[in-house]
């Protein structure tokens, strides 16, 4: 049997003031898998993010997780039913230690022994991060904010995680350390991730499925090794 289809957008309408940024986005996302969303600069895709997430009300248009309709849920009990948003800027606290970013990740969750278990579990993850656990937010590297980032969102136990330009300002080396992190966690935990990036080719390595967006439309949605493998797809919607 198939994987069910975890986060299914139909007819996605959303942005900023009267002129809408998405276009009737389609879109979904299996299970346990990961999709990377590619595009130009101003494509949308960082506001599909936000309007999957509420932080931007849609005009129209459907968002089913697992089945249930999530428009117009508030924010808080978005990430009750599973899903979890990294932005990009990633909004660690810098005044804030590292445990104390970490712990408000967990701290809406009724199962305290549980979220106690999911911050040990992250610490196992981000060695780095347990080795700094009383450093101020802004004592960080960019890439330990980026691994603060990721671990206070999986504090929370997510379903589903949108993860937008995790990559940003990163090392070569660490971009690739987080893309393998990615298929670990989709691997081991079955997490389901939408994941915005700029960079193309490390998203499409690491994704199942490539979704391209241009002025705010999904173009093309493919398998990625499909994306990244066909000379006339990549031609005709990555430019390269
Ligand atoms: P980038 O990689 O540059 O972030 P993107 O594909 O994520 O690109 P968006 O950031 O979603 O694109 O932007 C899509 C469109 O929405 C752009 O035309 C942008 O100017 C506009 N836009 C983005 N944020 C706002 C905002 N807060 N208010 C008004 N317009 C916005």
């Amino acid at each position: 049997m198939s994987a069910p289809d975890l986060l299914v957008v139909r007819g996605l309408v959303a942005g900023y003031g009267a002129a809408p940024v998405l276009q009737a986005i389609d879109l979904t996302v299996t299970a346990g898998t990961i999709a990377a969303v590619v595009g130009a600069n101003g494509a949308g895709k960082t506001t599909l993010l936000r309007a999957l997430s509420g932080m931007i009300r849609p005009a129209a248009g459907q968002v089913l997780l697992a089945g249930e309709e999530l428009r117009g849920t508030p924010v808080e009990q978005l990430v009750r039913r599973g899903m979890a948003h990294v932005p990009e800027g990633r909004g660690v606290i810098s005044e804030l230690t590292v445990d104390e970013n970490l712990r408000l990740g967990g701290l809406w969750r009724r199962d305290r022994a549980d979220a106690a278990r999911a911050l040990d579990e992250v610490y196992q993850l981000f060695e780095p991060l347990a080795r700094r656990r009383r450093h101020l937010g802004h004592q960080l590297s960019g890439g330990e904010r980026q691994m603060l980032a990721l671990g206070r969102a999986l504090v929370g136990r997510p379903r589903l995680l949108l993860l937008d330009e995790p990559s940003l300002g990163l090392a070569p080396r660490v971009v690739a350390r987080t893309m393998a992190l990615l298929r670990q966690l989709r691997d081991s935990t079955g997490l389901t991730v939408l994941l915005v990036e700029q960079n193309v080719r490390s998203a499409l390595a690491v994704a199942d499925q490539g979704v391209v967006m241009s002025l705010g439309r999904v173009v093309i949605a493919a398998p990625a090794v499909q994306l990244r493998d066909d000379v006339d797809l990549r031609h005709a919607y990555l430019g390269f």
